[in-house]
């Protein structure tokens, strides 16, 4: 089994990332799509099927070395049957037969998954998660994702929905939740939310270097903005990301309690305030969580950056799970 290949496909609200990744998990050739540029789902999925032809005809890998089309979407999907339920981010995918409907156009196997889900398959195989068989992955972002590796495979629960890291509540009474819920964490460390929270204290008349890097414009804040003054020293910065990394290690104790992973890992855009959010998670889960699991556990940072969706997709096919 030395030449097998699969396309990875990631399917964000941006952009359509596309990727020939070998059994070793190295790229080979890779395109991008613009999300808005394809009105419907029947036209989005036509230029990914052309798309990926395309890569295939460029490789001319020899007869049966391509495994088949993973694909990566953000949503909820019936793994077993490759529908989606529905997008969080874009509109006309409501129950969409994706496998089936690719597949048509490919003739080759297709399978789709939860994209956080992936970047989990991704980051165990080939990322931070190498030699690990129980990992818990999560996603910093707008919203907070999570994957579930048990025994070295994904964990997907009943209807293929765990994983829903940033759905675990942290306030009893909280803040109402997109998700219909209460007080759950992404609440809590979504970007949005981060965000809005520093502008308010901007304007309640805290001092801090975030107000001269944007050149008092609050509304060009972002959470790099925050990494920044805190790397400057800038107090209110670095006391912001302890109480992010709190709420984020509160979360982690429940897992860590509940699951015993070996190894958690930690990626998307706020992973990159480092040590700043890593230290307060690591501090909080050794002063809460159980002592045997705790002690079982490393932290770490997510391995695979923007390819990690493409690389999971493409896994898919090098679990041995192939699904007709
Ligand atoms: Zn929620």
């Amino acid at each position: 089994l030395k030449n097998r290949y699969a396309v990875g496909i990631d399917i964000g609200g941006t952009y359509i990332k596309l990727a020939l990744v070998d059994i070793n998990g190295r790229i080979s050739r890779r395109s991008k799509l613009s999300t808005s540029n394809y009105r419907t789902r029947e036209e989005l999925i036509e230029a990914v099927a052309s798309e990926v032809k395309a890569i295939r005809a460029e490789a001319s890998l020899p007869r049966g070395a391509l495994l088949g089309a993973g694909i990566g979407v953000p949503g909820l999907v019936d793994f077993k049957r490759g529908m989606v339920y529905n997008l969080t981010n874009l509109s006309g995918w409501r129950n969409t037969p994706l496998k089936k409907m690719l597949g048509a156009k490919l003739g080759l196997p297709v399978m789709v998954d939860n994209d956080v889900n992936l970047m989990a398959l991704g980051e165990y195989r080939f990322g931070a998660g190498k030699g690990a068989k129980n990992i818990i992955c999560l996603t910093l972002g707008t919203g907070v994702g999570g994957g579930i590796i048990i025994d070295g495979a994904l964990y997907r629960g009943s209807t293929f929905s765990a994983g829903e890291i940033g759905h675990m509540p942290l306030k009893e009474d909280g803040l109402s939740c997109n998700c219909g819920g209460r007080g759950c964490l992404e609440c809590y460390v979504g970007n949005g939310y981060l965000v809005e929270e520093i502008k308010a204290e901007i304007r309640a008349g805290v001092r801090t270097m975030i107000t001269k890097l944007t050149g008092k414009n609050v509304s060009a804040i972002t959470p790099e903005t925050i990494t920044q003054a805190a790397l400057k020293g800038d107090k209110f910065s670095i006391d912001f990301w302890n109480k992010v990394g709190r709420r984020l290690g509160i979360t982690l104790t429940g897992v860590i309690n509940l699951l015993n992973p070996e190894r958690i890992i930690i990626g998307g855009g706020i992973a990159d305030a480092g040590q700043l959010l890593f230290g307060p998670i690591r501090r909080t889960v050794n002063e809460r969580a159980l002592p045997i699991p705790r002690r079982a556990v490393k932290i770490v940072k997510a391995k695979l950056g923007n390819d990690a969706g493409v690389i999971g997709a493409a896994s898919l096919f090098f679990t041995g799970e192939v699904i007709d």
